[in-house]
C-alpha cells in the first residue's frame, strides 16, 4: 500500500539519531546510553571544534564528561567550546595545537592537566583531506596529509602516553578511513595515511595494553554535514542518487559517529582493544570506485594543499 514507505521512513526515522548541519549543538538530545556513563571523566579531542570532532565533544559532555578540544584555529575552538558549555553546562577547554609539532602538544596537555588533573580519553580526530589524482599530487601534498593524519596521531599519542595514561591508564580513539580497503581512486595521501594509523592502532593496543591503555580506531563512512563531506563530493553523490548503492541507502550523520567514538571510549568496550570499528552503513562492501565522478568533483574543486 501507499502508507507502507512512509511508515518506513517514520521509523528509519525513528531510529536515525538526528543531527544538526554545522558545527552547532543538537537543539535536543534523547539519551541512548546512561547520562552518567562518561561523569567525572575528561576526554582530549583534537579537531574537537569542527565536524564530527565537535559532535564527539558535545555527545561526550551530554554523559558527564570534561573536554579540552584542541586544534590551529583558537577562535574556532573558542568559539565552538562556548556552544558545547552552553548547551551540555559541562566544562570545556579550548586549546591551541598543531599536531605536527610536539611541543604544542605537550603545552596543550600540561596545561589541560593543570586545569582538569586528569585525561582519561584521546580522541585523534585532527586530519586534512582532498580529491586529487596521484599523478597530479605533488610531493608535498601527500608529506603534508601524512604530517597532519599520521605523524599527528603518533605525536599526540605519545605526548599523552608519557604525561599521564603510562601511569593512570586511558583510552585512544583514533578516527581513520575505508578509503585503503579497496583503494579509492583520488585519495592514495589520505589512504595511505590512515592505513598507518589502523597499523598504529594494533602496534599501540599490543605495547600499552599492559598499562591499561585500549587503542582503537573508528573508521566513518561519508558523514553529512562535514567540511569533508563537502570536499569529498558529498552533496553530488547525494543530488546524483549514488547513496542508493550504499546497504543503509544514506550518508551517516554526525551523531551516528558520536555515539560509536562513545562506546569506543566508554567502559562499553572494556575488552576491545587494536581494533577497528568500522560505521560506514556497509559503504565501502559496495560503493562504486566512481573514477569519472570523482574526477568531476575533483576538477571543480577548490580544496587543494
Ligand atoms: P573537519 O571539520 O575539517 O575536521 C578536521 C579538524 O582537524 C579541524 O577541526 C581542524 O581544525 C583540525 N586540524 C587540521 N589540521 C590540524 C593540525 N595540523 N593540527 C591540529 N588540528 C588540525 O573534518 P571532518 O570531516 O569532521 O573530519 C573529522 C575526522 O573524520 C577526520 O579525521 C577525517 O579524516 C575523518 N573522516 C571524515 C569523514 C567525513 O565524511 N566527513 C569520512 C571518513 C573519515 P583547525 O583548522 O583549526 O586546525
Amino acid at each position: 500500500s501507499s502508507t507502507a514507505p512512509a511508515m518506513a521512513e517514520a521509523a528509519m526515522a525513528a531510529r536515525v539519531p538526528p543531527d544538526e548541519d554545522g558545527d552547532e549543538c543538537l537543539p535536543q538530545y534523547r539519551h541512548l546510553l546512561s547520562p552518567d556513563l562518561l561523569q567525572g571523566q575528561v576526554a582530549f579531542i583534537t579537531g574537537g571544534g569542527s565536524g564530527i570532532g565537535f559532535r564527539i565533544a558535545e555527545i561526550f559532555m551530554r554523559h558527564g564528561c570534561r573536554t579540552v578540544i584542541a586544534s590551529r584555529n583558537l577562535q574556532r575552538v573558542a568559539e565552538a567550546s562556548k556552544k558545547l558549555v552552553a548547551a551540555t553546562g559541562q566544562q570545556c577547554l579550548p586549546l591551541c595545537i598543531d599536531v605536527r609539532q610536539p611541543q604544542t602538544i605537550t603545552a596543550a596537555v600540561d596545561e589541560a592537566l593543570q586545569e582538569f588533573k586528569r585525561i582519561d580519553i584521546l580522541i585523534n580526530g585532527a586530519a586534512g583531506n582532498f580529491l586529487c589524482p596521484a599523478s597530479a599530487l605533488s610531493f608535498n601534498a601527500f608529506k603534508t596529509v601524512i604530517d597532519i593524519d599520521t605523524m599527528g596521531t603518533f605525536n599526540t599519542s605519545k605526548v599523552l602516553f608519557e604525561k599521564y595514561f603510562q601511569d593512570h591508564g586511558g583510552v585512544i580513539v583514533n578516527i581513520t578511513a575505508t578509503l585503503s580497503y579497496r583503494g579509492q581512486a583520488l585519495q592514495v595521501h589520505a589512504g595511505a595515511a590512515k592505513a598507518a594509523i589502523d597499523a598504529m592502532t594494533r602496534h599501540l593496543a599490543v605495547e600499552w595494553g599492559p598499562n591499561n591503555i585500549r587503542v582503537n580506531s573508528l573508521a566513518p563512512g561519508p558523514i553529512s554535514g562535514t567540511e569533508g563531506f563537502r570536499r569529498l563530493g558529498g552533496k553530488f553523490a547525494e543530488k546524483s542518487n549514488q547513496f542508493s548503492v550504499i546497504p543503509l541507502q544514506r550518508a551517516g550523520n554526525k551523531t551516528e559517529i558520536a555515539h560509536s567514538a562513545l562506546y569506543l571510549a566508554s567502559p562499553l568496550s572494556s575488552y576491545v582493544t587494536g581494533t577497528t570499528l568500522v560505521v560506514d552503513g556497509g559503504s565501502w562492501l559496495t560503493s562504486p570506485n566512481s573514477f569519472s565522478a570523482l574526477l568531476g568533483i575533483a576538477s571543480s574543486s577548490s580544496a587543494k594543499l
